[in-house]
């Protein structure tokens, strides 16, 4: 298979440590993944924990890039971020953690294999992903045809607070 340049769009959270530095410091290193080129990001938002209460509030962003690159190797990528800002995995889901990098879209692709479920599974019903997309994709569809002004309405942002800009 070719690969061709895609438009891609990841979510960006922290929860523990410094959470606005190491996601300036995470943004820093993503971008010098190999073919990333025009690389955006949204403001930083504050947002409370889905899944175990028990932690601290998250800070949460969204990217987009065009890659050049198979989604796996980007997940490899993202990954070699996470680990080289402490991120721990502890095995259990939706804990505390210093850095957490979804894909949440590559190009119109969907994919579901056993490391990589693109769209990502719950973007859609997810506040800290779906405003921070809206902020820098306002016309944004979904590989399914639906637009992302749709979800948006659908979930309470109630506890979402957006922060002063990233950059
Ligand atoms: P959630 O998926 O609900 O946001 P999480 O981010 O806490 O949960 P992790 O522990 O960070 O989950 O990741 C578990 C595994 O999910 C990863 O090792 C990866 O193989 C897999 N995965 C599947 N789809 C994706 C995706 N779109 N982006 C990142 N990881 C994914
Ligand atoms: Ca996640
Ligand atoms: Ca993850
Ligand atoms: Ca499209």
């Amino acid at each position: 298979m070719t690969l061709k340049r895609e438009l891609c769009y990841i979510g960006l959270g922290s929860n523990l440590g410094d959470s606005t530095d190491t996601l300036g410091s995470a943004i820093e290193a993503i971008k010098t993944i190999q073919s990333i080129e025009q690389f955006q990001v949204s403001s930083y938002y504050q947002s409370k924990p889905h899944g175990p209460q028990d932690q601290p509030d998250y800070i949460n962003a969204v990217a987009s890039f065009i890659i050049n690159l198979a989604p796996e190797a980007l997940l490899d990528s993202l990954q070699a971020v996470e680990n080289s800002h402490g991120r721990v995995r502890s095995g259990e889901q939706w804990t505390a953690r210093t850095l957490d990098l979804d894909i949440l879209l590559y190009g119109d692709h969907e994919i579901d294999t056993e490391r990589l479920k693109v769209p990502h599974p719950w973007m859609k019903q997810r506040e800290f992903v779906l405003y921070p997309l809206y902020e820098i994709a306002p016309d944004l569809s979904l590989p399914d045809g639906s637009l992302l002004k749709e979800y948006l309405t659908q979930v309470s942002a109630d506890t979402l607070k957006r922060l002063k800009a990233s950059r």
